[in-house]
């Protein structure tokens, strides 16, 4: 069983999402990618704008797009409080899941900040990494040169630099509070969804 965890803030989860999901699960031959909402991202200096349950229903109703696409609570807001760690994050799913084959799947933004990451050479011991381009963020070995990667860590780093989806949370979040719908950039029932929770105002 092939697996990735794609983890995100998904504050909303949008088209870009789903699109880089859908091609790695083609490219790699995933049976799962498991998108799972960070309840406290330890990079991000401001909290989520809408709760971590309005998050995950949000994703769990992006995810029925493809039968190879499932919500994962593993990275659930911890009960102290403190920040979301992929490294733990993913030991966990190793723990869970012990005959599977590990991914983490990421857009070029995040891995470019691998060395910001807590325990970066344990994150690719435990998982092949899928990073997927993102406009703006040129995704090539020059790019990855600055991560000093030795070769056994580059040769788990998969590239997949086909998509190009110019869509962020952030430009989400601020048209939804003028009252733009959006059309087109989120799922139907995410946009239902959110108009109906009158989230993003
Ligand atoms: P924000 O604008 O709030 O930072 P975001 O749109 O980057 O949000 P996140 O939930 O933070 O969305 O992203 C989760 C993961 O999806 C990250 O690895 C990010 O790099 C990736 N990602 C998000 N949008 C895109 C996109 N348009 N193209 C490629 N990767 C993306």
């Amino acid at each position: 069983m092939r697996v990735a965890l794609f983890g995100g803030t998904f504050d909303p989860i949008h088209r870009g999402h789903l699109a880089i999901a859908g091609a790695a699960a083609d490219a790699f031959a995933l049976d799962r990618v498991l998108f799972a909402p960070v309840g406290q991202q330890p990079l991000k200096s401001e909290s989520a704008a809408a709760s971590f349950a309005d998050r995950l229903e949000m994703t769990r109703l992006a995810c029925v797009a493809d039968p190879r696409f499932a919500v994962s609570t593993v990275d659930a807001p911890r009960v102290d409080g403190s920040p979301n760690y992929t490294v733990d994050t993913l030991a966990a799913l190793a723990c869970e899941m012990p005959s599977a084959t590990l991914f983490v799947l990421t857009g070029a933004d995040s891995f470019l900040d691998l060395r910001r990451w807590r325990s970066p050479e344990r994150l690719l011991e435990l998982a092949e990494w899928i990073v997927v381009s993102r406009p703006d963020f040129p995704l090539s070995d020059p790019q990855l040169a600055a991560l000093a990667l030795t070769a056994s860590q580059r040769a788990r780093v998969h590239l997949l630099p086909t998509v190009q989806e110019e869509v962020s949370a952030t430009d989400l979040r601020l048209r939804l509070r003028a009252a733009d719908p959006c059309p087109g950039l989120l799922p139907a029932a995410v946009a239902e969804y959110i108009q109906s929770r009158a989230l993003y105002r």
